[in-house]
């Protein structure tokens, strides 16, 4: 990563949320009672979890899981593992989760955990014990009908096992839908693994359909090669959309004919699930920046946070951004991405076909009947694009751009529950 972006680390993402959802506010005349609800998380909880290494020692970890909101609902969102895991981090993706979950209409509030951990320097053993401490020591907080955890960065469907095995035998009965993004075998959904790419595909088309880009004569660059980044590059180029340069944290590769994703996708498997090291005739090696300021159309950032920051967007050349990443585009560079007339499909939409279908995975635990991937693919495009063509009405209603009219469309359901929920 460039320093620029080392030094974006710093910002404050919650304030990043807080500036956009003012904006929102303001346009859309909410009472101040709604405003000072939102801005603050409902329940913050901290705690240390006490490890055995492999190696005998024992090592504490700090954990996080703020519930921002359940004025529509229990709380829902995932769960991070990665070193730059803070209160300020996991305070903003709580706040993300509410508005995503308004968005995409679900009957969900939002919430976010996390632990401060580089999950690579753990063995699965460690990594284990660490999940089950979380687990416990936040056994409280979870509930089917209370906070409902599913994957995020640094953390899959393997986890997500641990934790409902581990909460089963807290509460001492089967509780399939307290976690979501499970294995198909303990009632995970069909399409939930590729859900979160999906959506970014559908955002994506449904977009160039809005701005008039034709999808076939389209070129992509994908930053982040993980469970967003490699699904979404994939879609679309099953779209018919080229994708030209994908990356992750150890590499970034060009190809301006096409990259062969599958190829990629095996060298990936084989390579301790990083890029470096790929090599082909045609393809060159760039560096993440490169990447971002690629001329090409479409560019999705599937990453990490606060990579497109002001000086980034001076230089950015694609004329459509989707946010696979959570909060890939710092507060500052939003009006320069809106001045050079790059449209942006932010991440509370663009990203919220994850939490889609986790909601479809939570829904069928508590029927006990389990949908085909058509019928899950079918329900979860249907919803993205209502909730596309919901923010791109407010977004033209309300003369702004699409990420204050997708937090305008997620206020307007907020501030309705919470007059309706009553003062006190
Ligand atoms: P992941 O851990 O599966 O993959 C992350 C990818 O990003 C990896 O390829 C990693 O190498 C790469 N990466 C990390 N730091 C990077 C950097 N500085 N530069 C370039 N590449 C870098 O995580 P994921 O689940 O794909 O999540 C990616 C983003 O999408 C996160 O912001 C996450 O919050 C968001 N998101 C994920 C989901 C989901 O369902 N998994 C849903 C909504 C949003």
């Amino acid at each position: 990563m460039s320093n620029t972006a080392t030094e974006q680390q710093h910002v404050s993402m919650f304030e990043a949320v807080l500036a956009r959802f003012d904006k929102a506010a303001e346009l859309l005349n909410v009472s101040p009672f709604t405003r000072e609800i939102l801005r603050n998380p409902k329940r913050i909880n901290i705690v240390s979890l006490p490890v055995q290494m492999d190696d005998g020692t024992v090592k504490v970890f700090q954990g996080y899981r703020v519930v921002h909101s359940t004025v529509l609902g229990p709380s829902k969102g995932g769960i991070r593992y990665a070193l730059d895991v803070d209160l300020d981090e996991v305070q903003a993706l709580s706040a993300w989760m509410t508005f995503k979950c308004a968005i995409a209409a679900l009957p969900y509030g939002g919430a976010k955990g996390g632990i401060c951990v580089n999950p690579r320097e753990l063995s699965t053993g460690e990594l284990e014990r660490l999940t089950r401490a979380y687990t416990r020591a936040l056994s409280d907080v979870f509930g089917v009908d209370k906070d409902i955890p599913a994957p995020d960065m640094g953390t899959g469907k393997r986890e997500m096992a641990w934790i409902v095995d581990e909460f089963e035998k807290v509460v001492g009965h089967s509780e399939p839908g307290v976690v979501t993004g499970k294995p198909k075998t303990l009632g995970g959904s069909r399409g939930r693994e590729e859900a979160t790419g999906r959506g970014v595909m559908i955002a994506s088309l449904e977009a160039m359909k809005k701005i008039g880009m034709d999808k076939r004569a389209s070129t992509a660059a994908v930053q982040g090669f993980g469970n967003v980044g490699k699904n979404a590059a994939k879609l679309l180029a099953e779209k018919g959309i080229k994708v030209v340069a994908v990356s992750d944290h150890t590499a970034a590769y060009y190809n301006p004919t096409g990259l062969d994703l599958n190829k990629i996708s095996e060298h990936v498997a084989k390579n301790g699930g990083v890029l470096k090291g790929y090599n082909l005739p045609g393809v060159s090696e760039i560096s993440n920046h490169e990447l971002l300021t690629l001329d090409v159309d479409l560019l999705v950032p599937a990453a990490t946070a606060n990579v497109i920051n002001a000086d980034i967007a001076k230089d950015i050349k694609a004329k459509l951004i989707v946010e696979g990443a959570n909060g890939p585009t710092t507060a500052d560079a939003d009006p320069i991405l809106h001045e050079k007339g790059i449209t942006v499909v932010p991440d509370v939409l663009a990203n919220g076909g994850g939490v889609t279908v986790s909601y479809f995975e939570w829904v069928q635990n508590r029927l006990g009947h389990y949908w085909t991937t058509e019928e899950v693919n079918s329900k979860h495009d249907e919803s993205m694009k209502l909730a596309f063509q919901n923010v791109w009405d407010n977004a033209q209603q309300f003369k702004t751009t699409l990420r204050i009219g997708a937090y305008i469309t997620a206020l307007k359901k907020l501030d309705k529950g919470i007059e309706y929920r009553g003062r006190f």
